[in-house]
């Protein structure tokens, strides 16, 4: 299978990480590079590094103003007498349609939905490249590839048109689909990380030419706790074009399986033509994360599964953080959908 991946994307390397009022080391490490590359070189993978297809396919998705900010806003952090080490709000907008300031600390609270993506030198950088990467493969797709790997990363999914969230700042899943779309796919995002991909749904909630499917954890009680819920199905054009499917806490490889046949149901309904996976690896039962507990094996279970849909498949890493499997799950995965 095709992989791609810029070394660029290793400069982005968040420290803080607040979590129950306690600030934690950031899971979201660049090691995590390093056992990803391995588990997809054990799966057959070759890596290319992608070219530089610019600005285009990011801006449509995200707004100019956010890019903007997300481009410069840790130079302009850097004045600010006393200011940490990373970009991290301490305010937020009560709506989104309040004022937008001048101030960095205003625009970080606006453009920053909590304090688990924190912003330092090489971020943007690292946020562009893992966008690349995402084009890349799905331009792979274009070429007539049957499947594809974009190790991105940072991860994207909870990144809104203008909000980053969850150690993700540009939406490299949403940016892959629209690059399909535009090129005459009709795509869907089937995302499997544990937690809901809020920032895709928020990006093609009103809009019927984009399927988005999430499997996760119950938001109830879990991140991203305000979005992922059953009753949210789309609205205006795109009624009907969302599909979570909350799963219990601890929810293991048998019943996501009986889940994820309920998702495949719905992209054949839709009439899809190319399929981009948001593929986080946190639904592991040893991912630090702890949502649900997928095994090694059943990533396998869930890689066949997907290839039964018979859809040209970009996979694009999301989450997925540190532990012993990390890599091997990748492998499994990418080892069942091309063994099926
Ligand atoms: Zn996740």
């Amino acid at each position: 299978m095709k992989a791609f991946f810029h070394d660029r994307q290793w400069v982005h390397d968040p420290k803080h990480f607040m979590a129950n009022g306690a600030l934690k080391p950031n899971p979201e490490q660049p090691e995590r590079i390093a056992r990803l590359t391995a588990g997809a070189e054990a799966a057959g993978c070759t890596f290319e590094t992608p070219r530089d297809a610019g600005m285009g396919p990011i801006a449509a998705i995200h707004t100019a103003e956010y890019l903007t900010f997300l481009e410069n806003i840790y130079t302009r952090w850097r004045r600010i007498e006393g200011a940490g080490e990373e970009v991290i709000p301490n305010i937020h907008p009560a709506n989104r349609t309040d004022s937008y300031p001048k101030s960095a600390v205003g625009q970080a609270g606006y453009h920053q939905a909590d304090t688990a993506c924190p912003i330092a030198k090489g971020t943007w950088e690292a946020a562009y490249w893992s966008a690349q990467t995402a084009v890349a493969g799905a331009e792979s797709l274009l070429d007539g590839t049957r499947a594809a790997y974009s190790l991105s990363r940072p991860p994207g999914h909870h990144a809104f048109g203008d909000l980053a969230g969850g150690f993700c700042f540009l939406n490299n899943s949403a940016i892959a689909a629209q690059h399909l779309l535009a090129a005459g796919h009709r795509p869907a995002i089937l995302d499997v990380d544990v937690h809901h991909g809020n920032g895709t749904q928020g990006i093609f909630y009103e809009r019927g030419d984009v399927l988005t499917v999430s499997l996760h954890a119950h938001p109830e009680r879990f991140y991203p706790f305000f979005w992922g819920h059953a009753q949210e199905r789309g609205a205006g054009a795109g009624l009907g074009a969302n599909l979570n499917i909350p799963l219990a806490r601890g929810t293991g490889d048998d019943d996501f399986l009986v889940a994820l046949a309920v998702a495949h149901q719905r992209i054949r309904a839709f009439g899809c033509t190319a399929l981009v996976v948001a593929l986080g690896l946190d639904a592991f039962i040893d991912d630090p994360f702890k949502g649900l507990a997928i095994t090694t094996p059943g990533f396998a279970r869930i890689g066949e599964a997907i290839a039964g849909l018979g859809l040209p498949t970009l996979f694009v890493q999301e989450g997925g953080y540190l532990c012993d499997a990390l890599g091997d799950n990748l492998t499994s995965v990418l080892s069942g959908f091309q063994n099926a």
